[in-house]
């Protein structure tokens, strides 16, 4: 048993991948391990020993609020895409967008992520008023903004107002695999400088990637590893890819859940100190997978408390759950699940602890 933990820990020292790049990825150590689940118990073992040593058995959660499902992109993979008519479009306006950190705040979230499509109504002084509006109202909470490819001015101008974090999930780190889940006008090599740029400005930077994307390969997923490493970002979201009926990738399947978990292992092995959700598209597949994923490396949770009203709206693919329930019962469960998985849900801003 020993033996086949040191060897696998062997396998997935980055070197080794980086000397079998120039070569073929398909044979290379970590394409192995990703093919297999003879080593899936392993990693989720090794993984949870990891995130106890950096992490103890803390679950930060995020009050996740979706603002707007405008979007002047297409992404072909996402429902909020520009030319899909079939969802009802909202902006929240900023007393909506505050009315939900007080109501997350009183629920003890201390950090609020404002997801949303890349909406031009949401111009730069919109944002900072919002950012600046929360900061003001509450020392001790972290903001963190999704807002998509933006200049380099922009992100200067919100981490001036007081925004703590960033998400822009890289999608692919392959140029060639990027082309083909986006349209023209967008580039994987912009997207690695605004996340390059973030990382200049201050901010703790999250990257990532959805798991069987359309024409993912092992090769594909290993270049996103390779490109994660290189980054060293403060936070990883990876989630599996779920098909939606309204997009152009209709009909490709959905990515599988054993893969996303087996990735969130081995992304706790290769980045201990790293924040990593169990993101939501992993339990709309398999509601169980929230608390393997608890278990297999994962120590961010995020609930969702935008308002009911307009939950549902925000529809990157089918299937979302609990868009039914209030902000407080959406918490108050998963700190039960959270706590009977052997972990436990703490207030606090749960900023990253590099080692
Ligand atoms: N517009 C911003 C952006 O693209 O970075 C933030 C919002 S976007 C909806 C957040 C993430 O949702 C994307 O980074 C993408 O990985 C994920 N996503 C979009 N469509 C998805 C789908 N069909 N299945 C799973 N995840 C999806
Ligand atoms: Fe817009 Fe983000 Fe969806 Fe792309 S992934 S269409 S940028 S919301």
């Amino acid at each position: 048993m020993m033996r086949v933990k040191h060897s696998l820990l062997q396998d997935l020292n980055f070197n080794d991948v980086e000397m079998t790049a120039g070569g073929n990825l398909k044979d290379s150590p970590l394409a192995v391990i990703l093919l297999s689940d003879k080593y899936d118990s392993l990693l989720a073992e090794e993984a949870d020993r990891i995130r106890r040593e950096v992490y103890s058995d803390e679950v930060y959660l995020r009050g996740l609020i979706e603002f707007t499902n405008y979007c002047k992109n297409d992404c072909y993979y996402c429902g909020l895409r520009k030319s899909n008519s079939n969802i009802t479009r909202y902006r929240l306006t900023e007393e909506e967008i505050i009315s939900c950190c007080k109501t997350g705040y009183e629920l003890g979230l201390r950090t609020f992520v404002l997801q949303g499509g890349e909406d031009p109504y949401f111009t730069d002084e919109k944002i900072c008023s919002i950012i600046s509006s929360i900061k003001g109202l509450y020392k001790d909470v972290a903001v963190t903004l999704s807002i998509g490819e933006k200049e380099n001015e922009s992100y200067l101008a919100y981490y001036k107002a007081g925004a703590d974090r960033y998400l822009l999930r890289e999608e692919s780190a392959s140029p060639s695999h990027y082309a083909l889940l986006h349209p023209e006008n967008l580039k994987a090599e912009r997207r690695k400088e605004c996340l390059k740029a973030l990382k200049e400005i201050g901010y703790q930077v999250g990257g990532g990637f959805m798991v069987g994307t359309p024409y993912q390969g092992v090769e594909e997923i290993i270049a996103d590893l390779k490109y994660l490493y290189s980054l060293s970002p403060d936070m990883i979201g990876i989630g599996p890819f779920v098909s939606n009926p309204d997009t152009p990738f209709a009909h490709f399947k959905s990515g599988s859940v054993e893969l996303t978990l087996r990735l969130l292992s081995i992304l706790r092995i290769l980045f201990p100190h790293a924040l990593l959700p169990a993101t939501t598209s992993l339990w709309t597949l398999d509601s169980n997978a929230l608390e393997r994923a608890l278990k297999g490396g994962a120590n961010v949770i995020m609930p969702n408390i935008t308002p009911k009203r307009v939950r549902d709206n925000y529809r990157l693919y089918p299937g979302k759950k609990n868009t039914e329930k209030e902000a407080a019962q959406t918490v108050a469960e998963l700190v039960s699940r959270i706590s009977a998985a052997g972990y436990r849900a703490v207030s606090s801003k749960g900023d990253v602890r590099r080692i």
